[in-house]
């Protein structure tokens, strides 16, 4: 039931147009409740829950985004240099913006957020239940606060892909090539460090060592239709659905939880503010994911 197909992130921090709305369902437009208990009710019987999260729990790790006011590094924002042409153009400059994210993520820890949602999966499992957590943050929080079941929709800053040969693998090096080493400053002033293309990262397969770019969705890009496939699967399972730190704007996860709600199935949207798609949710808590999803989450009284 999710359309497929939607160049990742081609749209973005654009509100729904009228046409796109109308087919997400109506539950009606008033306010979604924000009753904690009544939540806790539905969630204490849920088996299958699919938690979408976005840019905002993310932020509350302190992790930067580059993109809104304020969101720059260098003269750019991600949409400036997460692109495939900006890479042909300068491999050396998007590999520094690159290097400079993974090793900021040195720096940044899970929050209590992407802690209640691993221990929730964790204890949920041992009861036969299933958590599945569809992502669109790149920094692996939610891998490293323990979560198992991750569909990364956006891919990860520490996964690359060869140009050569398509070999996709971890890569958590630090740096990740000896000519980055201390490159990747932020400040509007710093040169280009322009490093020869042979220096940038390269594929470490017997004989290819062709050009590695992050294994990160671009703007302009589809997603990996594997994850696509996986994450249709499970939204169309699911019987509760949490939103949690997403604007609800950023295609096709924008899509995702609205097409959930049109088919019945209990919304639960955790942000700092209202999104486009607020009211078509059956609840709306307002606040900090890391103040919010620890009380939604935590064990319900009935469970063993
Ligand atoms: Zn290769």
């Amino acid at each position: 039931m999710i359309v497929p197909q939607f160049a990742c992130r081609a749209i973005i921090n654009v509100h729904l147009p009228v046409h796109v709305r109308k087919p997400w369902g109506i539950q009606g437009m008033a306010r979604p409740s924000s009753d904690l208990a009544a939540f806790r009710e539905i969630f204490s019987k849920a088996k299958n829950i699919a938690i979408i999260s976005g840019a905002g729990v993310s932020a509350e790790s302190g992790v930067p985004t580059f993109r809104g006011a304020g969101g720059y590094w260098r003269k750019w924002q991600a949409q400036d240099l997460a692109t495939p042409e900006a890479f042909s153009r300068n491999p050396s400059r998007v590999w520094e913006f690159y290097h400079y994210r993974r090793e900021v993520m040195l720096t940044k820890n899970p929050n209590p957020a992407h802690l209640a949602i691993s221990e929730c999966e964790e204890r949920l499992s041992k009861q036969g239940r299933e958590v599945t957590v569809i992502t669109q943050n790149i920094d692996e929080l939610h891998h490293r606060a323990g979560s198992k079941n991750i569909l990364e929709l956006h891919g990860s800053l520490f996964k690359t892909r060869c140009l050569t040969c398509g070999h996709e693998t971890a890569n958590y090096k630090s740096p990740i090539c000896a000519a980055l080493e201390g490159k990747g400053a932020p400040d509007p002033d710093t040169q280009d460090a322009q490093i020869p293309v042979q220096q940038l990262p390269r594929c470490e397969r017997t004989g290819c060592h062709g050009l590695l770019r992050p294994a990160v969705v671009w703007f302009g890009e589809t997603l990996d239709s594997d994850i696509l496939t996986r994450s249709e699967k499970v939204l169309d399972s699911c019987d509760l659905c949490l939103v949690v730190g997403t604007s609800s704007v950023v295609y096709p996860a924008a899509m995702f939880a609205p097409q959930v709600a049109a088919r019945g199935v209990p919304v639960a949207e955790f942000n700092m503010e209202d999104t486009p798609a607020t009211l078509h949710f059956k609840f709306h808590f307002h606040g900090p994911c890391g103040t919010t999803l620890p009380q939604a989450l935590r064990r319900h009284e009935t469970e063993p």
